[in-house]
């Protein structure tokens, strides 16, 4: 594949709410966000694909204090899901309770979803599935 990828082409599949991962072609591995190398095999044949959107909660954290671009949106979560796929993404978490983190389960199902910020800028997210 001549497709490099970059950051901003991962960014703009998530703009267009088309969330994509990098997939070794060689031993199928899956990453995201993409790195030109595989972490498994070490091989640079890779290409963009799809995911399932299916995964679950591994981790995260309620944003109190924010930046002031996202200040709007505290408290937010961010997240660590971990695809169906295998590949772990930092993302927004919506669908749940910013002030009730303790209702909030490790582990559960999650499904992809997108954040349309206050700011105007669209975020990778997850909701409960
Ligand atoms: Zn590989």
């Amino acid at each position: 594949m001549s497709d490099k990828p970059t950051l901003a082409q991962y960014q703009q599949f998530i703009r267009e709410e088309n969330f994509k991962a990098y997939k070794c072609v060689d031993c199928g591995m899956v990453i995201a966000p993409p790195n030109g190398t595989c972490y498994g095999c070490g091989s640079t044949n890779m290409e963009w694909t799809d995911v399932s959107g299916k995964g679950k909660l591994i981790s995260f954290t309620v944003i109190h204090i924010a930046s002031e671009e996202f200040q709007a949106e505290a408290p937010y979560y961010i997240g660590i899901v971990e695809l169906e796929e295998g590949t772990r993404v930092t993302s927004r978490l919506k669908g749940f309770d910013s002030e009730k983190p303790e209702d909030v389960t490790l582990g559960i199902p999650v499904l992809i979803d997108y954040e349309h910020a206050a700011s105007g800028n669209v975020y990778l997210a997850f909701k409960p599935a």
